[in-house]
């Protein structure tokens, strides 16, 4: 998947985050809009960390993409129960959260084509073999937000 495709399916999954959080009310359009923002950019975080002006400063897909890593993160916002004592944790919970989900999309369209990612060890990659970055972005933008949509319209 190219960059916008990353941007768009994160944002989708903000989005997602945001109906999860119960966010997207009219008291709370900030947080909700807060969610959505940062899984647009944490779509493409696990790719724009790697390099440093236009220099890979570490191989691609290797510890940016690690599944567990990210897996982690996500996983312990959403147990923590500590999270509601953030600093400004009405704001920076969502923010995080939508981060955590944004990035973990990032690497389940990354997971189809060659390159792969790494699931279990963080230097040794799997691929789904499906096709070549960029080639099915539009289909799958839509299908991620026909799919996120669903879910949303459903507990809204
Ligand atoms: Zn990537």
């Amino acid at each position: 998947m190219n960059r916008i495709g990353h941007h768009a399916t994160g944002a989708i999954s903000g989005v997602g985050a945001a109906t999860y959080l119960g966010l997207l009310q009219p008291e709370s359009v900030l947080a909700g809009v807060i969610c959505i923002l940062a899984g647009w950019h944490g779509g493409v975080f696990p790719d724009a960390v790697e390099h440093i002006k236009g220099r890979y400063w570490i191989t691609h897909r290797t510890v940016t993409h690690w599944v567990p890593l990210w897996l982690a993160l996500a996983v312990w916002l959403l147990i923590d129960p500590y999270s509601g004592s953030l600093p400004y944790a009405a704001l920076t919970y969502p923010a995080l959260l939508g981060f955590a989900i944004g990035g973990l999309t990032h690497l389940v369209f990354d997971w189809p084509n060659p390159t792969g990612i790494p699931w279990l060890h963080p230097w040794k990659r799997h691929s789904l073999r499906l096709w070549k970055s960029g080639r099915a972005d539009l289909i799958l933008v839509v299908l991620w937000g026909a799919a996120i949509s669903s879910v949303t319209i459903t507990q809204t």
